[in-house]
């Protein structure tokens, strides 16, 4: 097993697509690690370049304390599963199984030994003698796991394993491969576009975006203090509302405003805040901090005001869509809830919720700690 450092890894491609900026990243011996980002962001060739498909136009990769840029795939001893499972059609799964170990010249006894092993932990002993085209979807998934478990690798890479199943086996999957890696202590770099597996899975996720990193942290610091408006609005389903607004200064203390909307905000930021100076703000606010109170109607319309647009019963909750200066925004509310489509709504937003960025630069604002 080995820790991977990445240095300024830049890959650039004939055509002249840069897929990857300066790409740093300190990856810990056994960690679980998600590279999580939009189609395009330059997840795989992050993989590719660490597996040694490619080289890199600049940067370094290394092994513990090892360069490895100048090693072959083979000798990195990496081991890497792909979307499309990438099995061997013609041979059992059995065959596939053993495959890598035959090409390393791995002898028989020991090649049996270790396939039955590898089955056992993928509980797919009872198909070795099956061919791919006789397995299911989530079937040959495992194979594929097992064909590149079943040598002592040192570090293991997944891109996007578990996009082909369907979403019942795809929540099973992530289970397992969580449990494969508390029981192995490989160190795993897995790759997804999809925030469940990176939230659910890894114990730090590296945010990409168009080939820049965006952010790392745990899964709940990404979550708490997204770093930037990218990731605050990638992060959390449904996204982020993100208001536009503005910062004002009125007596002692600090607001964030949207029209006739003034939200004090909490002591402990202004200082950081108001030596910022940014004026034009974007608010965010997650949709489980987005109070809806229907109005007193009859009454005047107070600051905040808005009107419900569509609700959304889900079941287990419901997700309420409403318009406030020209902008919509999502809260989450009970399932029964009374609110109609139509229906006058005051927001209550607590400001210690508040999630400020500038609305220039996308970056969250230093002070707004949570
Ligand atoms: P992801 O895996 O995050 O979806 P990729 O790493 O595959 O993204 O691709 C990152 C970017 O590099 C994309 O813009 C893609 O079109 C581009 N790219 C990938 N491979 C090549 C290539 N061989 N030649 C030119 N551009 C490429
Ligand atoms: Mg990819």
């Amino acid at each position: 097993m080995a820790a991977v450092t990445l240095d300024g890894l830049r890959k650039e491609f004939p055509d002249g697509t840069v897929a990857l900026h300066a790409l740093s990243l300190a990856i810990a011996d056994g960690e679980f690690i998600t590279l999580l980002g939009p189609s395009g962001c330059g997840k795989t060739t992050t993989l590719r370049l660490i597996a040694g498909l490619d080289a890199p136009s600049g940067g370094h990769i290394r092994f513990g304390a090892r360069p490895v840029e100048a090693l072959s795939p083979a000798a990195r001893n990496v081991a890497m599963v792909f979307q499309s499972y990438a099995l061997y059609p013609h041979m059992t799964v059995r065959g596939n199984l053993e495959y890598p170990l035959r090409k390393r010249g791995v002898a028989a006894a020991e090649r049996a030994r270790r396939v039955a092993d590898t089955a056992d932990l993928l509980k797919i002993g009872a198909l070795l003698d099956r061919r791919p085209n006789q397995l299911s979807g989530g079937q040959q998934q495992r194979v594929a796991l097992g064909r590149a478990m079943v040598r002592d690798c040192d570090v293991f890479l997944l891109d996007e394993p578990l996009s082909n199943l369907d979403a019942e086996l795809r929540a099973h999957m992530r289970t397992e491969l969580v449990q494969l890696h508390r029981r192995l202590g490989h160190t795993m770099i897995y790759v997804t576009h999809d925030q469940t597996e990176a939230m659910t899975m890894s114990s730090r996720v590296v945010v990409l975006d168009q080939g820049r990193l965006q952010q790392v942290g745990t899964p709940d610091e990404i979550y708490r203090a997204p770093a930037n408006r990218f990731v605050a609005g990638f992060i959390g389903s449904p996204a982020m509302n993100l208001l536009r607004g503005r910062l004002e200064e009125h007596g002692d203390a600090l607001y964030f405003a949207v029209r006739d909307m003034r939200l004090a905000l909490p002591a402990e930021w202004q200082n950081a805040l108001r030596s910022r100076g940014a004026v034009a703000v974007l608010g965010g606010v997650r949709p489980e901090d987005l109070g809806l109170r229907p109005e007193d109607l009859g009454l005047r319309p107070g600051p905040g005001a808005a009107v419900v647009e569509a609700v959304e019963r889900l079941g287990h909750e419901s997700l309420v869509w409403v318009r406030l200066d020209g902008q919509r925004l999502c809260g989450r509310a009970p399932a029964r809830t009374d609110l109609a489509v139509d229906q006058p709504v005051q927001l209550a937003i607590d400001p210690a919720r508040l999630h400020l960025f500038d609305a220039d630069t996308g970056v969250r604002l230093d002070g707004c700690q949570h």
